[in-house]
């Protein structure tokens, strides 16, 4: 029973669940919120923040069921709890102070860079941070603060997400990129105002590791180029966000990812391994750091199933909004007036096809036109930037639709999208990425 209630003697319980929370300086208070109802909270004195973003005083929030959050407080503060939780208890051992400190390190290079003359491509080039480490060892979390703490004193850092396995910009199976002007709002996330997308298709990199690194390649010439026309977002750099895999082909893509983007200040979470390996491996690199921190205990474990089911939650987030307040069009296409393009594996060419000696495996960044069948049904696709089929590989995406219904017969294909109207393109690109509507 989620709640704590206590009965009235008439059989209607009273629900009892508002709570105060004293918080010390320096410490934070952990909550998982309940598995089915919501929880509001507000800091009745001092100032505290999640993940780097201020919590305005005495204002109610109210925060989904499942949430696994902290509200950490630099000064202490009282904080308002009304409602269930799964747990929450408060810590006052936490690595905020290095994680802080590392942000001021950031923050004195930002200055540095801003401080140079545009002409000098290297100095004017503020902090370009990579932040690695096993999975659950709070990547995610730390790359937000440290933005959240940039756009505080009004720098306005480039987000990357590399993670397709969970997508804090997009939804799962994409990679982005998009500046954060403002601290990120615990309850909205990232402000979806044209982030560049790219689609992979795939929530594990190893479906095809060769796209993978085309994809991350495209995105980071892109914003190089978008860059080095702009010298704010220049001088206040990068944080990007990698996924959790970092052992064998994971490894080779960490370093891929550090070397496309050039990266400058690794930070390595949680784990000694992977930060020996990185500063053996980059110790002929002597601009790029190689920084090790530590994993916040207060950092949740997810098990393979709640990976899926938050992702499922991220495309419902994409079409449905985040408070359930968006409505996604329905749209019926014809058949004839789509061009859908699946990218690697198809069918191979036969032996007789090939030069003698020749290797029968798929090229992985082959193009191949896809036939519209009742398989599609509950797919993801992605509508590319395309103009021509062969720019596919190298465009971005403009969103995401979600297919409902195929009519073999009347060859429509019924599908949602976030905004009504035309397509942007007719391109569309398909992958492996299904969702079932709940
Ligand atoms: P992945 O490998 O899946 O990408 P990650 O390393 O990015 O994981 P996070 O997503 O940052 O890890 O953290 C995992 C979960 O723990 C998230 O739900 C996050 O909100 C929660 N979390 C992180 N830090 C804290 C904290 N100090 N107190 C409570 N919850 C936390
Ligand atoms: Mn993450």
């Amino acid at each position: 029973m989620a709640y704590t209630g206590t009965g009235t003697g008439t059989g209607t319980p009273v629900l009892a669940t508002t709570k105060q929370v004293k918080l010390d300086k320096e410490s934070e208070l952990r909550i998982e919120v309940a598995n089915d109802t919501p929880l509001r909270l507000r800091v009745l004195s001092g100032t505290a923040e999640i993940f780097g973003s201020e919590l305005a005083p005495e204002i109610w929030l109210t925060f989904p069921p499942r949430l696994k959050f902290a509200v950490f407080s630099w000064f202490g503060a009282t904080i308002e709890m009304d409602g269930a939780t799964e747990t929450d208890y408060t810590a006052d051992e936490t690595p905020m102070v290095s994680y802080v400190n590392v942000h001021a390190v950031l923050d004195g290079r930002r200055n540095r860079a801003k401080a140079s003359p545009s002409t000098d491509p290297n100095a004017s080039q503020g902090p370009r941070v990579i932040v690695v480490g096993p999975t659950d060892s709070g990547k995610s979390t730390l790359s937000k603060m440290l933005l959240s703490w940039a756009a505080k004193q009004g720098w306005k850092p480039t987000y990357v997400d590399l993670d397709i396995g969970q997508g804090s910009i997009t939804i799962p199976g994409s990679i982005a990129a998009t500046p954060i002007e403002m601290p990120i709002d615990p309850l909205e996330g990232i402000p979806l105002e044209m982030p560049l997308v790219y689609f992979y298709g795939h929530t594990t990199p190893s479906q095809n590791v060769d796209l993978y690194k085309v994809l991350v390649k495209e995105l980071a010439q892109v914003l190089e180029r978008q860059i080095a026309g702009n010298a704010e977002s220049r001088a206040a750099g990068m944080v990007i966000n990698t996924m959790g895999w970092i052992e064998g082909v994971g490894y080779e893509l960490l370093l891929h990812a550090i070397d496309t983007f050039n990266a400058n200040v690794v930070l390595v979470l949680g784990q000694e391994k992977l930060f020996s390996m990185l500063r053996d491996v980059l110790k002929n690199k002597p601009n790029v750091d190689v920084v090790k921190l530590q994993k916040s205990g207060g950092v949740v474990s997810r098990s393979a199933k709640v990976r899926q089911k938050t992702r499922s939650y991220r495309i419902r987030e994409y079409f449905y909004g985040i408070g359930n307040d968006l409505s996604p069009h329905s749209s019926i296409a014809n058949f004839s007036d789509l061009s859908i393009f699946r990218v690697g594996g198809g069918p191979q060419a036969p032996k007789s096809a090939l030069p003698i000696g020749a290797d029968r495996v798929a090229d992985p960044l082959r193009l191949a036109p896809v036939e519209i069948n009742r398989d599609m049904l509950h797919l993801v696709l992605a509508v590319s930037y395309a103009q021509e089929p062969d720019q596919i590989l190298s465009s971005n995406v403009a969103g995401f639709i979600y297919v409902t219904d195929i009519d073999m017969q009347r060859r429509k294909l019924t599908y949602l999208s976030p905004a009504a109207g035309a397509l942007p393109s007719k391109y569309l690109i398909v992958g492996s990425l299904t969702w079932t509507e709940t």
